[in-house]
């Protein structure tokens, strides 16, 4: 468990790299990150490194006479699918900002003794999966950083496609980081500019100037919650009012609906949304090339229950199950999904092409929520300890299986066995995207180009690999067909790869890259703050 006390007016308080690592009751200490680390792997269900992982779900609250706390609980527990690893929650009450993060799930970090210790009007939480830089403690967000002039909490769903080279900058500046995320770079530099004196629009037009890559934002300082979509608009954030006074920012809608807040609108791709005491304003912090929504948002990492574009993610994916019907038709006894995100899908194919719906597998719900590791045994039961067949269903019958992708195809060859165990006679597969034959750079944790599948093999080869009778992918566009948007305000980099934000060619960023090129300063390592002696920050 970490909590730190940010006192806004901190006095004569040695600081660490701009950090204040208070505890509660005031007495300095030296974050211990190995205790925090043992506690975290991914649960049994996660071992399964087939599914593209999500990135990380961020929520912000402004609403005085409010507890803001608690509302941040519950959107992140609305969440959580978008990241298990860690969570944590930042609240600002105009004197100080409080951070509480651990690993973990939501549900396990928080509980009531923790809540009421966060008190404040303002709020901003995050649940991570590590995208770039690893799975601890140092790299759980929100992200808090803060001296004698300015405070800031921070957190990022995405990746930068630059941080190497702006953590280098920076490094050689003076500054030293306490993680390997390159949300902290991004931390910073907003940080920067604001203890040179800049105000939060310039601060955030500076950094925006910086940083390369996938960013949906919140931030709170001791007056704003701020929220920052990146100029592709690669993952969503959206903007709500709350009943009573006060207003919401979040990865998804469904983080709106579980605290009785509106849909107001998306933020859009290069805008800035500002929550303050007189409402909030929003403005264009940089032009928008293009938007490049990432399309496994609809086919996988959003809940069924959110919309993006104003479409409902779950309808999207029966519609996606419907033109899977009619792309690729077959006769079959039964149409079963790979739970949970196949169900809708499922339910279209089986509503187009008439064939009788049912479940087939049934899904352990709580595999993921244990820290206890499976053994070497366990472990090569594989899908085994996440999904069991439903004989009665399956015995004797040609089944069509309905999942959302297939990455390494280890996975759905394991279920496809475990169909055909449990006495399927023929087993149909229909996946709903194309193949994919790309990397992500953009913040989804899938594979490298050579653990992809379909970068190597044709669909008959990957048929033959995952031992079914029959594969058909989604083509791309039936997919944009399904979903009823122009497939130009979409990245299909990881189907086609073209890639809207360009990758350096010199910069193939790896998930450890800050880890890999070079020691990581200690928790311990101190630096001097650049200072506010002059007018403005020295280029980075
Ligand atoms: S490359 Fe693929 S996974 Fe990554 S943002 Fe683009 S569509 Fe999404």
């Amino acid at each position: 468990m970490v909590s730190i006390h940010l006192p806004l007016t901190a006095e004569g308080t040695e600081q660490s790299n701009g950090l204040w690592p208070l505890a509660l009751d005031g007495r300095r200490h030296s974050i211990n990150h190995k205790q925090y680390a043992i506690g975290h792997k991914r649960g049994v269900g996660e071992g399964d490194t087939s599914l593209p992982r999500h990135e990380c779900g961020v929520f912000g609250v402004y609403a005085p006479e409010q507890d803001v706390a608690r509302l941040t609980f519950f959107g992140l527990f609305a969440l959580q699918h978008r990241g298990q690893e860690s969570a944590g929650i930042a609240v600002a009450n105009g004197e100080e900002i409080c951070v509480h993060k651990q690993m973990g799930l939501v549900s396990q970090i928080f509980d009531e003794r923790i809540l009421f210790r966060l008190r404040g009007h303002i709020a901003i939480g995050h649940t991570r999966y590590s995208t770039t830089g690893s799975s601890v403690i140092r790299n759980a967000q929100p992200i808090l950083l803060g001296n004698e002039t300015c405070c800031l909490a921070l957190a990022h769903n995405g990746n930068l496609i630059n941080t190497v080279q702006l953590r280098t900058r920076l490094e050689r500046l003076g500054m030293r980081f306490t993680a390997t995320s390159d949300s902290e770079i991004i931390a910073h530099l907003v940080h920067r500019e604001l203890a040179f004196g800049a105000s939060v629009e310039e601060a955030l037009a500076a950094t925006v100037d910086k940083i390369v890559g996938a960013y949906s934002l919140v931030l709170l300082t001791e007056r704003e919650l701020i929220g920052v979509r990146d100029p592709y608009g690669l993952h969503p954030l959206c903007l709500g009012q709350l009943d009573q006074e006060g207003y919401v920012i979040a990865s998804e809608t469904c983080a709106l609906n579980v605290v009785g807040a509106q849909f107001v609108r998306e933020i859009e791709p290069g805008e800035v949304v500002i929550v303050d005491e007189d409402g909030w304003h929003s403005y264009r912090v940089t032009s928008s090339p293009c938007n490049a929504m990432c399309i496994f948002e609809f086919i996988y990492f959003a809940r069924p229950d959110s919309y993006i574009f104003g479409k409902s993610l779950h309808l999207c994916r029966q519609h996606m199950g419907e033109q899977l019907a009619v792309e690729y038709p077959v006769e079959a006894e039964v149409v079963i999904p790979v739970p949970d995100t196949g169900i809708p899908a499922a339910i279209g194919y089986a509503k187009a092409s008439r064939i009788p719906f049912s479940e087939g597998l049934i899904k352990s719900r709580y595999i993921h929520r244990t820290f206890i590791q499976p053994d070497q045994r366990q472990r090569e039961m594989g899908v085994r300890l996440k999904l069991t067949p439903l004989r009665e269903v399956l015995a004797g019958r040609r089944v069509v299986m309905v999942d959302d992708s297939i990455v390494r195809g280890t996975t759905t060859g394991q279920i496809v066995r475990l169909l055909r165990d449990a006495g399927a006679r023929e087993v149909h597969v229909r996946i709903c995207c194309p193949p994919i034959k790309y990397p992500c750079f953009y913040g989804i944790d899938m594979a490298t180009r050579q653990e992809l599948i379909a970068s190597s093999k044709t669909v008959e080869e990957i048929r033959e690999h995952i031992g079914a009778d029959s594969l058909g992918y989604l083509s791309a566009r039936g997919l944009a067909k399904a979903i009823g948007v122009s497939s130009r305000n979409f990245c299909w980099a990881c189907f086609k790869g073209r890639y809207p934000i360009p990758i350096p060619r010199h910069l193939k960023i790896e998930k450890f890259a800050l880890e890999k090129g070079g020691p990581i300063p200690s928790t311990g390592a101190r630096a001097r703050h650049a200072g506010t002696g002059t007018p403005s920050p020295p280029e980075c």
